[in-house]
C-alpha cells in the first residue's frame, strides 16, 4: 500500500544533518543519518513513520538499543517510490518486537543515550536496500542487530514528510548547531 512516511518525532528538533561536513570534521567520520530530539526535550516517544514491519531489534555496541523497520512503497519528495528500511539508534527502551507490524501510531520506544552517544537523541537512517535492512555504513562493528555494510542510505529530508494535521501536528525545529544546514530542515509538509 502506497504511503508517505512521516517524522518519527512530532515536534522534531534537528541537531545534526545527513553527511554534514562539520560533523565529519568534528568526529572524523561521515554521518549517514540525522540526529534529532523533541523540541522541548520532554516527550521522548519515537513513533512509527507509517505501515511497516520490525525486522531487527536489540542491542548493538555503538547503536545502543536499535530497531530496524521496513516500510514498503513510500513516496519521496522527488515523486519516486521506494521501499525503505529505517534504523533507529540510541533508544532508551524498545517497545516493539521483531515481526511486529507497526503504524504511525505505534511507539517504537523512547529515545535515549545508549551506545555511542553523548546526550539523549535519536539517530535515524533511511536506506533503500530492504534486502539487507540492518546493514549500515555507520559502524564497523557487526552483531546480530546491525551489520557493517556499504552505503545505500538516502537523505531522510528527501523521504520523510511533516504531517501538519491533527492529531500528529508535526513541526521541524533547528537546534542551531553548525552540524545543521537549512536543507536539513526542509521536510515537505503533508496534510
Ligand atoms: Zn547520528
Amino acid at each position: 500500500m502506497a504511503q508517505k512516511l512521516i517524522l518519527p518525532i512530532n515536534k522534531m528538533r534537528v541537531t545534526a544533518g545527513y553527511k554534514n561536513a562539520n560533523y565529519r570534521k568534528d568526529f572524523g567520520y561521515t554521518h549517514y543519518g540525522v540526529d534529532v530530539t523533541d523540541k522541548d526535550r520532554k516527550d521522548k516517544r519515537v513513533w512509527g513513520s507509517g505501515n511497516g514491519e520490525v525486522t531487527h531489534a536489540g542491542w548493538h555496541p555503538s547503536g545502543g538499543n536499535v530497531v530496524v523497520v521496513v516500510y514498503k512503497e513510500c513516496e519521496a519528495k522527488n515523486g519516486k517510490w521506494y521501499d525503505i528500511a529505517m534504523r533507529y539508534y540510541h533508544l532508551d527502551s524498545i517497545n516493539v518486537k521483531v515481526g511486529q507490524k507497526i503504524t504511525k501510531d505505534t511507539v517504537i520506544g523512547n529515545y535515549g543515550n545508549t551506545g555511542s552517544s553523548s546526550g539523549a537523541h535519536l539517530h535515524i537512517e533511511v536506506d533503500h536496500d530492504i534486502k539487507y535492512p540492518n546493514y549500515t555504513p555507520q559502524t564497523s562493528k557487526s552483531n546480530s542487530v546491525l551489520k557493517s555494510g556499504t552505503d545505500s542510505t538516502l537523505n531522510p529530508v528527501d523521504v520523510l514528510w511533516c504531517k501538519a494535521s491533527a492529531p500528529d501536528k508535526q513541526s521541524v525545529h533547528n537546534a542551531g548547531y553548525n552540524t545543521v544546514t537549512v536543507n536539513d530542515l526542509d521536510y515537505k509538509v503533508t496534510k
